[in-house]
């Protein structure tokens, strides 16, 4: 049952792709759980849809809606996708693609406390990275120069009052200096994207930050 869902800006940002490809990944990977986002990125789709609709036709070539179709066909079957071939009980397909495979396929990297990390390969317009965050652990204190999206794919975390669940995505923002502590039982995993670099508090984390690009 999902409680914390994309905004508007973040479904129509999608829907004429106009995100950061890493930004994309999470409104991907939220809508490919989630059916009510999915159902309102598909009005949206209609909506832009009667709007090229409504523009008055161009002259084309002859040949051209064949080469549009032999290029689409072509590049599906340049790219096959992984996650028609694997399914994870963690990692939904969008992220399937991007880690090469399921979660064991994921290369961690320690970041201290028992936190491991896995940057995604996208575009640096903006970062995405898997979070492994123990049970009881809490993500160091900070507070953002942009964007951070966090989506939960397994267990659970705190902030403040809210608790966000598989499928919980939490939207924070400039204004928002907050710390989510992971809630006890599961570890939980989470999908982290963030369109500036962090400014964290503490002098350790402020050292680690160029390392760790987050
Ligand atoms: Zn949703
Ligand atoms: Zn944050």
């Amino acid at each position: 049952m999902i409680k914390h869902h994309l905004t508007d800006d973040l479904l129509m940002g999608y829907a004429t792709g106009t995100l950061p490809e890493a930004v994309n990944l999470a409104v991907a990977t939220h809508i490919s759980m989630c059916d009510e986002c999915r159902a309102a990125l598909d009005a949206y789709n209609a909506m832009g849809g009667s709007v090229v609709n409504g523009c008055e036709a161009v002259a084309m070539s002859s040949g051209s809606l064949n080469a549009a179709l032999a290029s689409i066909r072509t590049s599906q079957l340049e790219t096959p996708s992984q996650s028609a071939r694997v399914s994870d009980p963690v990692l939904p397909a969008p992220l399937i693609d991007y880690v090469g495979g399921g979660i064991d396929a994921v290369k961690w990297t320690p970041v201290g406390m028992g936190v491991k990390q896995a940057i995604l390969p996208t575009s640096r317009a903006a970062t995405a990275r898997l979070l492994y965050i123990p049970s009881g652990v809490d993500v160091p204190d900070h507070g953002h120069r942009g964007i951070e999206l966090t989506l939960v794919l397994q267990g659970a975390f705190r902030d403040e009052d809210d608790v966000f669940a598989r499928g919980d995505i939490e939207i924070a923002t400039e204004a928002d200096e907050h710390t989510p502590v992971a809630e006890m039982g599961e570890d939980c995993i989470c999908l982290a994207v963030t369109d500036a670099p962090l400014k964290f508090r503490g002098l350790l984390p402020r050292i680690a930050q160029p390392f760790l690009r987050i």
